[in-house]
């Protein structure tokens, strides 16, 4: 390696006289080295600057500047170069200043050969030792740097013991994480950070004294933080979750006893963020993203415990199924975002319901389950479920939209309805639905008959089929009545169906199913075409013309063909459009709003007038009312039926009566059953009204006698179908 070295090595030779250099440069260059020269000390100077010489041969006396100034010169460069003086001075204060001056050695001219080589090789070492060792100090000073780097910048809190226990070194983490500045920490003994509970582990652990694959890993305890200086933290403040791993030190590589213990090193992390994750994630495993409430796992778990609990304490509970009435219809036409923001508002008044130690959940979509441990008496479970859904009645105010709701709750009893988590919710489904077929917007408490009609919704699905083919369909009509002067201002159609086994069937019971299987298509042309059967006959009879309007799907008006359909068929049985009306829900008008419009405006525009059936509920859609050919508005029963004797407070049906006026619209009221709900109805200006108060619906025949008598109030009492209820008799004012 030297002597590959030597071969390259350039040796500045530095005198006045040429056959000084030229003997010089030849011996040099004879030992392999590059020999270059340099006639005056100026040059020798200047040469330096350019390049790094490891050694120079340098006469000392020289015209111009001399060797000394050369010494001098090259200290100022600070360069390496080893400085060989040769010169015929022996002289002890040249020798000395020379060496002052940071010459390398001495050699006197003449020079014996072989000594100077000898010197310039001990030069050269001297010259690479050097390099070396600063080298080597750059390096050091370098990855001490970037250890202390890589320490002070570890999001990590990392410290040395001694081996008392007290700290010796922290890194710059340290404050940012503990609150402590370095100089309040260092002296200071562990413990002191140690969260009280975690000091029998930390004891075990902080100044571990093992090494290797028995040292300290992810242990995890609490460190006290200092809150008035840490950065102030969300989660909790004043502990600090830290994960630590540590080891101890020993004397190795410092002079003594190798095996003695000096302290420990120790790193710990920070677990905050770890713990906030694993938290939310167990938070989401057991809550419902949109509402947060608990999910079904978490109710299925609590109510496991809670029967338990029950059958030690021999006490009740209740197990509440809870289902909103057409939340569909919200979201398919409000769209999700605002069923949402239904469903949170819905979970919130429920919430509003209970006592601390019940449970709510959602368990998927609108349907929500309740829990209610420790019950004294069952009629606890029902003044819950009258509270929770007077609270859902109440008007909803979702953005520009105004909208209504109700729901439909089934309550199943610990242990009466069943013993286990399974048996109580699905007894609480079956009263739910059970409050679904009885008209919705109520609770029912499970009882063993309800269980009986199970499975009928798929026998009912096959049935339908044959039931337009078979003719157990029929049309029956209700009359509509001027308010004031009990006329017969229209009829509306509405289908029945015999059944040959079941009996009569109302269509709330089997419309929703034909709407899902499409078979609604077919029956309301089927009703509208033996509506217009009909009129024609009783035109041909000769009774005086009355508008009849038909309920119309909007699972229909969403057909392509759905305004050609129509006006065939009343150009088919010559029924001039004024003569029809057409209702459609709230909810239908709202879907798909554009077509909907151009195709109600459509048939508006062939004198067919178009009515906003039950109106007010599920939502309201005020805002874009204007946008359909709308004539009618009809409000729903479900309002009418809150005008109680005595009552001024019916503020829905004043709204909706007032609006209605406003935008010019005919206002009917639907479901009048008493006269107080008719007198307020009259006292706030709804001209048309409908209900059993004048008369349920009845048969084209019965109808057909009831048009023709012309004097309605007088024929008392039409037999109005199977229903039961006290009746207003017509009177018309002939
Ligand atoms: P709707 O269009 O709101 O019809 C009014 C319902 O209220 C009728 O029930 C009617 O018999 C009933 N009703 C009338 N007066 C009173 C009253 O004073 N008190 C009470 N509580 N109810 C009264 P119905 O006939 O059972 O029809 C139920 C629903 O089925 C209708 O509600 C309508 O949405 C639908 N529907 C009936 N016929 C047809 C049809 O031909 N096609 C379509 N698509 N739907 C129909
Ligand atoms: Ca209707
Ligand atoms: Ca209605």
């Amino acid at each position: 390696m030297s002597e590959h070295r030597s071969l390259c090595e350039k040796i500045l030779v530095v005198d006045d006289e040429l056959a000084m250099r030229k003997s010089l440069s030849l011996l040099l260059s004879g030992a392999g080295f590059e020999a270059l020269a340099a006639a005056d000390g100026a040059e020798a100077l200047s040469l330096c600057e350019t390049a790094e010489y490891p050694v120079m041969l340098l006469d000392l006396q020289m015209p111009g500047t001399n060797g000394h100034q050369v010494l001098t010169g090259l200290l100022q460069q600070k360069a390496g170069t080893r400085v060989v003086v040769l010169s015929g001075e022996t002289s002890f204060d040249a020798v000395r200043d020379s060496l002052q001056l940071g010459a390398y050695d001495f050699v006197r001219k003449p020079y014996p050969a072989e000594e100077l080589l000898t010197t310039i090789r001990n030069a050269l070492a001297s010259y690479h030792q050097e390099q070396e060792r600063v080298r080597l100090k750059k390096t050091m000073l370098e990855s001490e740097k970037l250890h202390r780097y890589i320490v002070n910048n570890s999001p990590d809190f990392v410290y040395v013991l001694d081996k008392n226990g007290h700290f010796t070194f922290v890194n710059d983490t340290a404050e940012g994480l503990l609150g402590y500045t370095r100089d309040e920490l260092l002296g200071r003994h562990y413990s002191d950070l140690v969260f009280e509970e975690d000091l029998p582990l930390a004891r075990y652990v902080f100044n571990e004294r093992r090494t290797g694959e028995r040292s300290t890993r992810n242990v995890e305890l609490r460190l006290k933080v200092n809150t008035e200086q840490r950065e102030t933290r969300t989660f909790d403040t004043h502990l600090l979750p830290i994960e630590l791993s540590s080891v101890g030190m020993y004397n190795a590589g410092y002079t003594g006893d190798p095996n003695k213990f000096i302290g420990t090193y120790g790193c710990a992390r920070d677990m905050t963020e770890r713990k906030r994750a694993a938290e939310l994630i167990h938070f989401h495993a057991y809550h419902d993203q949109l509402t947060s409430l608990p999910n079904r796992a978490l109710f299925e778990d609590r109510l496991g415990l809670a029967i338990a609990h029950s059958k030690r304490n021999e006490k009740m509970l209740a197990v509440i199924f809870l289902d909103l009435d057409r939340f569909k219809l919200i979201n398919d036409t409000l769209g999700h975002s605002l069923g949402d923001q239904v469903l949170q508002g819905v979970a919130e008044r429920i919430q509003g319901c209970l006592r601390a130690e019940d449970t709510l959940s959602r368990f998927g979509g609108d349907e929500f389950t309740l829990l209610l441990p420790q019950l004294e008496d069952q009629r606890d479970a029902a003044t819950v479920a009258k509270k929770i859904l007077m609270r859902i009645c109440e008007p909803y105010l979702i953005g520009e939209h105004e909208m209504f709701l109700s729901a439909s709750i089934g309550i199943a009893l610990f242990p009466d309805a069943g013993e286990t988590g399974d048996s109580l919710l699905r007894a609480a489904d079956v009263a739910m639905y059970h409050i679904k077929g009885e008209g919705k917007n109520g609770f029912a408490f499970f009882q063993e008959s309800m269980t009986a009609g199970w499975g009928e919704h798929l026998s009912l699905e096959r049935d339908l089929h044959r039931a337009i083919e078979d003719e157990q369909f029929s049309v029956f009509f209700q009359p509509k009545v001027n308010s004031s002067s009990s006329q017969i201002v229209g009829l509306e159609a509405l289908i029945r169906w015999r059944h040959p086994i079941r009996g009569l069937i109302y269509p709330d019971q089997f419309i929703p199913l034909a709407e899902t299987s499409k078979q609604i298509i077919q029956i309301d042309n089927w009703v509208l075409r033996t509506t217009c059967a009909e009129i024609r006959r009783w035109r041909e009879q000769g009774l005086p013309p009355v508008p009849v309007s038909v309920n119309i799907s909007v699972v229909q008006i969403e057909q392509p063909n759905f305004v050609q359909g129509i006006l065939s068929t009343l150009a088919e049985f010559g029924i001039p459009g004024h003569l029809i009306e057409i209702e459609v829900t709230e909810s239908g008008i709202m879907k798909n709003r554009e077509t909907t419009a151009l195709k109600l405006r459509a048939l508006s525009q062939h004198g067919i007038s178009i009515a906003v059936d039950d109106f007010g509920t599920g939502y309201s859609s005020l805002s874009y009312l204007h946008q359909f050919p709308v004539d009618t508005l009809k409000i729903d029963k479900s309002f009418v039926q809150q005008i109680k004797e005595g009552t001024s407070d019916a503020c829905i049906v004043d709204a909706i009566v007032a609006m209605g006026r406003g935008l010019r619209l005919h206002i009917i009221a639907e479901g009048v059953e008493t006269e107080a709900q008719l007198s307020y109805l009259q006292k706030i200006g709804c001209s048309e009204v409908q209900g059993f108060l004048f008369g349920g619906a009845q048969s084209a025949q019965q109808t057909f006698e009831l048009l023709r008598s012309g004097v309605m109030a007088k024929a008392p009492a039409c037999p109005l179908e199977d229903l039961n209820i006290q009746r207003f008799q017509l009177t018309t004012s002939s």
